[in-house]
């Protein structure tokens, strides 16, 4: 049985037999043209990323199927950690939050940004923490661009994990190594101060 288990702006997400059908939706405010050539473009670039993550040994959804508008994924089972993340006992969430910084600094290294990195799209499966939705993602070599990454994940745990998000933060840090990684840690204020800014 075909089960609709996400309804976002962009996209229908089908749950049927451990397999995740990604069905970008029309809009029909665009020229129906452009519309199609917008939700090819995105279909294929995150079956992309995800296919360069799957080859750097990232904890990503397999891709099984690709087609214009669709993209098939392997099920990951487990907990959102959106809504689980603050009922773990202290250690667990400690634990997590250094494994999303392993998983980021491996996907940095290798150029790839994920562009919405909170913990809605962080799943932990059998004490594995998987990274899903590259929808949003791109390549880039830049600092700036990995330290919005960062700065999207402390965002993320300032609004939903607010018993202790700066804790959080130091242990997903303490994942996050690798060569660039103290500089992009300092870019971060950069960042963080034109988002204050923007308000
Ligand atoms: P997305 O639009 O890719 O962020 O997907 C929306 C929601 O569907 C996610 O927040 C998850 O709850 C669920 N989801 C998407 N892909 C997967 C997957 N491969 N395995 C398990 N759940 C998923």
């Amino acid at each position: 049985m075909k089960q609709l288990i996400s309804q976002g702006a962009e996209a229908k997400i089908f749950l049927s037999n451990e397999v995740i059908t990604k069905d970008r939706i029309p809009k029909t405010y665009r020229h129906p043209q452009l519309d199609n050539l917008i939700r090819t473009r995105r279909t294929k670039s995150e079956s992309k990323l995800l296919t360069k993550a799957l080859s750097i040994k990232a904890n990503v959804p397999k891709v099984l199927n690709t087609s214009p508008f669709k993209i098939q994924l392997e099920y990951i089972n487990g907990d959102r950690l959106s809504e689980t993340l603050n009922s773990y006992p202290e250690k667990k969430q400690f634990q997590v939050m250094q494994q999303i910084g392993e998983q980021t600094a491996l996907l940095h290294q290798n150029n790839i940004i994920h562009g919405d990195l909170t913990t809605s799209n962080t799943i932990l499966s059998k004490n594995k923490l998987f990274l899903i939705d590259f929808g949003l993602g791109f390549i880039s070599t830049k600092l700036e661009d990995k330290s919005v990454d960062l700065h999207l994940i402390k965002q993320a745990l300032e609004a939903k994990h607010f018993q202790n998000p700066k804790e959080l933060f130091e242990n997903f840090t303490k994942g996050y190594q690798w060569s660039d990684s103290e500089k992009i840690i300092e870019r971060l204020k950069i960042v963080e101060k034109r988002g204050r800014y923007k308000h």
